[in-house]
This record gives C-alpha cells, sequence and structure tokens, in this order.
C-alpha cells in the first residue's frame, strides 16, 4: 500500500499552538527583545543576539509533530531519529508518545500501514525514504524548505554530468540525506568537511607535488565519497553544495579554493564548463551569524554564552564565531550553569564536555553576550538568564 504523506501540516495548527507555547515560550526572552535585546540585574548585563534560537524550518518541524499527536492520539508515532537537535525538545516529544526509531535498528523491520512517521527537518536519506513507503506507514514530512533546495541543485548537478562537492559533516543526517539525492539521480558526490580537506582535493585536482596519490585519496575520503567514486574521473566537473548550517565565511572560502584550483587546472575558458556553485546555507543559518558578529563588534561583552545541543551543526558554528573574539562557553542548556564558580560547556573543536572553574567574574559589572542555536527554544534561553541573574546576585 503506497504511503500516505502529510506536507503542509494537518489542519490543527491552532489545537496545539497553545501547547506549543507554554512548551517554549518566554515571556522574558519577549521582555528583552522589546528592550533593544538587552537585560540589566544589578551587576550583570546580558546582551542578547537579534537572531537567535528556533528558525522557521524548526518552528515547523516542531508544530507538525505536536500536530501529528494530535491528529493520532491512538496510532503508533515514530520519528525516524532526533526531529531538531535540542535534547529537551526530543525529550518531550518521547513524554508525549513518540517513538524514535533510531533507538533500535530492528524497529523499522517492524513497521506496517498502522504506523505514523515524521521526518525531521533536515530530512531523510532516499533510501530510508523508500523503506517507509514500502512499508505503506502514513508519513508527516517536515524537510524544511531550505534543505529542498540543497538538494534540487545536487539534483541538478547530477543530471547534468557534475559531481556534487558538499561541504558538510558526513556523519549529519542532512548531508547524508544530500548525498543520497546526488546517487539517486544518477550522480556522485564527495563530502569535504573543512578548509584542510577541501585544500588536498584542490591539491589532487591540479595534481601538485603535494598531492596525495589516488589510493591515499581514497583511504582520506573513502567514508565521504558515493560508491564507486574515481577521483580522476569525477572531479573533472564539480558543483559545490553545502550542508545548510555551515559556517557561511568558511562555506565561500571553500568555494573559492575549489574554483581556483579548476581554474588552474583547466584555464579560464572551461571554467565555467568545469565548476558550477549555488549558494546553499539557509537565510535563518546566516542571520544568526551575522547577529552574532554585530553582537561581538557592537557590544561590550566580557564573555558570550550559546546555548544548544553538542550535536547541533549551526549552534557549534556561532560558538566557533564567538570563540575567535572572546571567552566562549557553549552550553547544551541551561543545566549546564551549575554556579558562579563552574560550568559545564563544550569548547570549541573538543569532542566533550567539560568542567570549568571561576568562569564568571567574582565582583564589578559584567557583561554576558547570550545566543542560542536554530533548534533552542526560547525558554530555554530565558532560564540560563534566570541562572545568571542569580548568580550574580
Ligand atoms: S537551520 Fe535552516 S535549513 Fe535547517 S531547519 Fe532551520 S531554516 Fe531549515
Amino acid at each position: 500500500m503506497p504511503s500516505l504523506i502529510f506536507r503542509k501540516g494537518l489542519d490543527l495548527k491552532q489545537a496545539v499552538a497553545g501547547m506549543l507555547a507554554e512548551n517554549y515560550h518566554s515571556a522574558v526572552v519577549e521582555r528583552i527583545k522589546a528592550a533593544d535585546f538587552t537585560y540589566h540585574a544589578g551587576r550583570l548585563t546580558v546582551h542578547l543576539a537579534r537572531e537567535f534560537g528556533f528558525c522557521y524550518g524548526v518552528d515547523r518541524a516542531v508544530d507538525y509533530a505536536y500536530q501529528t499527536r494530535e491528529r493520532f492520539p491512538d496510532r503508533p508515532v515514530y520519528l525516524t531519529g532526533e526531529i531538531i537537535h535540542n535534547p529537551h525538545v526530543n525529550e518531550k516529544l518521547r513524554s508525549m508518545g513518540v517513538r524514535f526509531l533510531s533507538d533500535d535498528a530492528r524497529l523499522i523491520d517492524r513497521l506496517d500501514p498502522a504506523d505514523v512517521v515524521i521526518l525531521p527537518a533536515f530530512g531523510v536519506t532516499v533510501a530510508t525514504l523508500r523503506e517507509l513507503d514500502r512499508r505503506g506507514c502514513t508519513l508527516i514530512d517536515t524537510t524544511c524548505g531550505s534543505v529542498l533546495n540543497v538538494w534540487k541543485n545536487v539534483r541538478r548537478y547530477a543530471e547534468s554530468g557534475y559531481t556534487s562537492v558538499i561541504h558538510g559533516k558526513v556523519w549529519h543526517e542532512e548531508t547524508q540525506a544530500t548525498a543520497s539525492q546526488a546517487v539517486e539521480y544518477g550522480g556522485r558526490y564527495l563530502v569535504v568537511f573543512n578548509r584542510e580537506e577541501t585544500q588536498l582535493v584542490c591539491d589532487y585536482i591540479r595534481q601538485t607535488a603535494a598531492a596525495p596519490d589516488r589510493d591515499a585519496f581514497m583511504s582520506r575520503f573513502g567514508g565521504a565519497v558515493s560508491p564507486g567514486f574515481d577521483p580522476d574521473r569525477d572531479l573533472q566537473r564539480i558543483g559545490l553544495a553545502n550542508q545548510t548550517t555551515m559556517l557561511m565565511s568558511e562555506s565561500l572560502e571553500i568555494g573559492e579554493m575549489l574554483r581556483a584550483a579548476m581554474r588552474d587546472r583547466y584555464g579560464d575558458p572551461e571554467l565555467p564548463e568545469r565548476y558550477q556553485a549555488f549558494d546553499t546555507i539557509c537565510s535563518a543559518t546566516q542571520d544568526r551569524q551575522d547577529a552574532v558578529v554585530a553582537l561581538l563588534r557592537d557590544r561590550p561583552l566580557d564573555l558570550v554564552v550559546v546555548i544548544g545541543g553538542y550535536n547541533s551543526s549551526n549552534t557549534t558554528n556561532l560558538a566557533r564565531i564567538c570563540a575567535a573574539a572572546r571567552p566562549t562557553y557553549h552550553i547544551a542548556d541551561p543545566d549546564c550553569l551549575l554556579s558562579a564558580d563552574e560550568i559545564r560547556h563544550r569548547p570549541v573543536g573538543a569532542k566533550v564536555e567539560v568542567l570549568t572553574k571561576g568562569w564568571l567574574p567574582r565582583q564589578g559589572a559584567i557583561a554576558v553576550g547570550l545566543t542560542s542555536g536554530a533548534s533552542t527554544p526560547d525558554n530555554l534561553v530565558g532560564a540560563a538568564i534566570a541562572k545568571l541573574e542569580a548568580f550574580c546576585a
């Protein structure tokens, strides 16, 4: 039986609006926004970034998940994995009886037409979608329009014979879903994580003395390329795409590196035929990154707190921008603010959370910059501000 797919909600927006506001809204945050994004309490001043928190894609995905529970109270409801990278939101959905297919690999084999499956904002691979469809499940597709835009470009590359070079994290669901689109449309892909990996690819394209040989290239990128990838054949015509939540400045630089390498190898006249690029960083990611740049530039900050899941790509990139300019603490949630002396946080580039002592100045005026990732609800920002205020009292 073919799947029934809901892509535009379930006509229950009003029915769940109260619940969403109760779970994720913050009156304090609204007041601070109205007061030029600044909050004073004794010696503490909090400066909020002008864009932070839930993006339009996350807002919609969480809304649809609540609508799904409302519409199908008696049917099993599943998520393929985390709906967004925020532990609180995922736990809330679990408490509403939503189960996660990612908890047990065998679950997907037991699905049948009675089951309802929510697809997350960052999408799923073609293989997963096909399997869910084959099982006849009712699907609630919350894939964000900005992710669909990336897929559109990757499909175009595939159909025109370009290999998609994806600036992204090969382990991230969105990049895996995007890569699967390239293969589905008969194309190939290569995922590069950063400038260093891109430099290797550029060296290979130029065939410089520093270039890895074919075997070394494949041992470095073997887990980040399409099946049967041949760098000699598949790097002759390339198109750049991005995971939507990467650091904009880095994506632009990576694009320029690849363009220059293709120009050096094939010359200016052939460049348009050899290299294509479309900007696929989403506007919400861009706005949040621009807002922290402005925050760091315009406000006299002693330190910055960035709130969001440690596996949230856009949050990590906000922390990277802040850490280059001020002492920065990326926390998963307000519980990480242990006391005026201790904080649990994950430093930029580290793989694990650490405990730092003496993070908050003991005396005198203190200005804290605050932002949160696109998957962090405002109530967590409000809770963090309340803790900061208590610590500074
Ligand atoms: S970060 Fe961008 S692409 Fe991802 S869900 Fe939000 S708006 Fe969509």
